[in-house]
Formats: C-alpha cells, sequence, structure tokens
C-alpha cells in the first residue's frame, strides 16, 4: 500500500527546512526526508568530542545578508553571534587581506609602487568601492592593467585551479565577482549588513526550523528507496535535478572538497579563522572554527580544504559548477521540470545555482509563498 502524504520534501538542507517551516506554518503537514543521517545538509555543524569546539563538517558557512525579510525569518530560529569574517591568503609567504584592497597593496609592493597603485586606483574607481578582477585586468591604464593581472596570477589562478579544475575564463564571470578586489581599508570578507553565526550552532536553528508537530523528519531515507511508495500532493525536490531524471540528458558536474580536520594542541593555530592557499599546498584554505562563536579550549580544531569532483558515493555535493555547457544542460532539466505538475525544484542543487545560504532562504520563501 502506497503511503499517503500532502506535502513531500526531498532535502532537509537550509532550503529543504525553510519550506518545511514555511508549509508547516501555515497549517500543513509535511514529511521531510534525507539521504543523509543528520538533519542540516551542508550547514549542518557539530561540537568536536575532544575539545568541545563547533565545527562545520561540511566546510565553512557565515551567514551574510542585506536581504531584511531573509534575515527577520532566520532571526525566529535562532539567535546569532555576530561575527565580521576575515580572511587572508598567503602570498609570497606573506599574510594578505582578501578581498585585496589598498591595505594588501602596502603588504605586497614597495611604498612607492603601492602609493602609485592606491592613487590610480581610487581616481579610477573611487574609494570603497569592490572591483572586480576581470575589470582591473583590462583597465586602460598600464599600471592598473598590471596590478589586475598580478592579483589575477596570486590571489586567483592557483586557487580556482584547485578549487574548480579549471581558470577563472572558464567559469562563469559571478564566480570570480564574488571576491573582488576593493579600493578602500575595510578588511572584512563580506560587507553585508548583516552577518553572524547562530549562537547555538546551525544544526540547533535547524532542530527549531522543524520544531513543529505538522512536520515529520524521516532520515537514511534515500528518496530513490521511497519513489513510488509515497504518493503526495506536491514535492518540493532540493536534490540534484539530474539525479532525479535518472541523468537523462547526462550528469551535471559538481565539485566536492575532502575535509580534514586536526586538532592542535595549542591556544590557536593561525592569525584569523580562515586562510587562503592561493599557492603552494594542495588545500585551498584552513579555518580555525574556535573563531567563529569564540570558544574557549586550550585546543583548537582546524580544517584544510582539498577540493575535488564530486562522486556518488565518494562525498556530498557542494557546488554547482557555473559555466556555460553546464547551464545548457541544466535547461534541459529545467524544461523537463517545468512540465511537471506539482513538483517543485529548489535549492543549490534542484536550481543548480551557486545561491548563498541567504539566497537559498529567499528562494525557498518565494516558493512556498507561490504554491497556494
Ligand atoms: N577565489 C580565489 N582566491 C581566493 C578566494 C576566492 O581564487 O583567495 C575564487 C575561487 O575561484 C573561489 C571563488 O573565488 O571559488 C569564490 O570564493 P568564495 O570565498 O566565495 O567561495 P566559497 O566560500 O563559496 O567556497
Amino acid at each position: 500500500m502506497t503511503e499517503k502524504v500532502k506535502n513531500l520534501i526531498v532535502g532537509c538542507g537550509l532550503s529543504g527546512m525553510t519550506a518545511a517551516a514555511e508549509l508547516a506554518a501555515r497549517g500543513e503537514r509535511v514529511l521531510i526526508v534525507d539521504r543523509r543521517e543528520h538533519i542540516g545538509g551542508n550547514i549542518f555543524d557539530a561540537r568536536d568530542g575532544q575539545t568541545g569546539i563547533t565545527v562545520h563538517r561540511y566546510g565553512p558557512h557565515v551567514f551574510h545578508t542585506n536581504d531584511e525579510k531573509v534575515w527577520n525569518y532566520l532571526s525566529r530560529f535562532t539567535d546569532w553571534h555576530y561575527f565580521m569574517y576575515r580572511v587572508k591568503a598567503l602570498i609570497d609567504g606573506r599574510e594578505v587581506n582578501i578581498p585585496f584592497n589598498l591595505d594588501s597593496l602596502h603588504r605586497v609592493f614597495g611604498r612607492k609602487t603601492a602609493e602609485t597603485l592606491e592613487e590610480k586606483l581610487v581616481c579610477r574607481f573611487g574609494f570603497n568601492r569592490r572591483v572586480p578582477i576581470g575589470e582591473l585586468k583590462n583597465a586602460d591604464d598600464a599600471d592598473l592593467r598590471f596590478l589586475g593581472q598580478y592579483v589575477y596570477e596570486k590571489v586567483f589562478a592557483g586557487y580556482t585551479a584547485k578549487q574548480w579544475g579549471m581558470s577563472l575564463a572558464e567559469l562563469d564571470a559571478s564566480v570570480g565577482e564574488r571576491v573582488p578586489v576593493y579600493t578602500g581599508r575595510d578588511d572584512r570578507y563580506f560587507h553585508d549588513k548583516y552577518q553572524a553565526v547562530p549562537d547555538r550552532g546551525y544544526t540547533a536553528m535547524s532542530a527549531r526550523m522543524l520544531d513543529n508537530p505538522l512536520i515529520e523528519v524521516r532520515l537514511a531515507t534515500d528518496f530513490r528507496d521511497v519513489r513510488g511508495k509515497i504518493s503526495y500532493e506536491r514535492l518540493f525536490y532540493s536534490g540534484a535535478v539530474d539525479e532525479y531524471f535518472d541523468y537523462e540528458f547526462g550528469r551535471l558536474p559538481y565539485r566536492s572538497a575532502e575535509i580534514v580536520f586536526v586538532t592542535r594542541d595549542c591556544e590557536y593555530a593561525q592569525s584569523g579563522p580562515q586562510i587562503n592557499y592561493p599557492e603552494n599546498y594542495d588545500f585551498t584554505r584552513s579555518v580555525e572554527y574556535k573563531y567563529y562563536l569564540d570558544e574557549r579550549s586550550d585546543k583548537t580544531v582546524v580544517s584544510y580544504e582539498y577540493p575535488q569532483a564530486f562522486a556518488e558515493g565518494k562525498n556530498e555535493r557542494f557546488y554547482p559548477v557555473p559555466r556555460a555547457e553546464n547551464e545548457a544542460l541544466y535547461r534541459h532539466y529545467a524544461d523537463r521540470a517545468a512540465a511537471l505538475q506539482n513538483v517543485y525544484f529548489f535549492g543549490r542543487l534542484g536550481d543548480y545555482r551557486y545561491y548563498n545560504m541567504d539566497e537559498a532562504v529567499r528562494r525557498a520563501l518565494d516558493l512556498i509563498e507561490g504554491v497556494k
């Protein structure tokens, strides 16, 4: 006998949980399934057994947004630990602010060169502006072009080759534009109005989102195993869109990473929460988690990320790969998806979009609002 549900949600990540919370808030029953054994999808965090430090199992997640609606929405489920993220990259053995800013200039160049470049940058683009690396590389002034080429080679080339297995030129410009050159001295990684992590972690926030008697959560439950056994009025699918259609048009590529956690017997191991390694090393970045919630321990936990292609059964999908040929392939799936009745695709994997957390929440809110 088939089980009947009103709303079936596939994927208990941030997108699926937002949809579940919204449907339940308007009085509808929801069954949410996930093949993993924990809630939260890739925002899942947990306290490290030895040190008690809250670590992010699938890599660093720092919430940032200018979207008041999303901020207010998530604030129903958590209080926040305000946390302005700061990232450094190790360039020629020196730690340099990322986004590369006016102080970075002075770190890597002699005073005269740095002053000349600073003057040109500010006159050309204005003070405190975000300049995409592509724009700087094509500037009309030769000194600015030189700087663009320098930052491209020192900050982007090696990191992007490791992260994506291809060059920035092969990816959509939007990928590099996430990390601009900054013509000011603000050394924060993001410039959004709201920047924080949930004060008791993402998993606690996730549990609150799902804490409604109308929501049933079934973990360790693969949609492929229950497909056909559960009938639904509506399906909200935040899994991989190509998998839903049995890879009919071929596989969409996704990036993943092996994240290696190391406990170190010292109070702090690095100068700040995240160091990027565009040069040398096989990992892209190291993250020291005790900075996130300002947790205390005489030890510390640092993660090292080794990017990999996604491979089923080996790792999880972290990122879609934004580039024209993948978008073209995705369009075939999107057309198939649009032709279905009462089945809605969303989330990073369902939409094949490199959403930030706030964008994923906004997308799920808008989706549910539009479904009567
Ligand atoms: N990037 C880079 N060097 C850096 C930081 C970022 O080349 O030091 C590039 C790289 O291609 C990366 C992209 O910019 O994938 C976006 O970086 P972001 O920090 O937004 O990546 P995420 O945190 O989403 O992995």
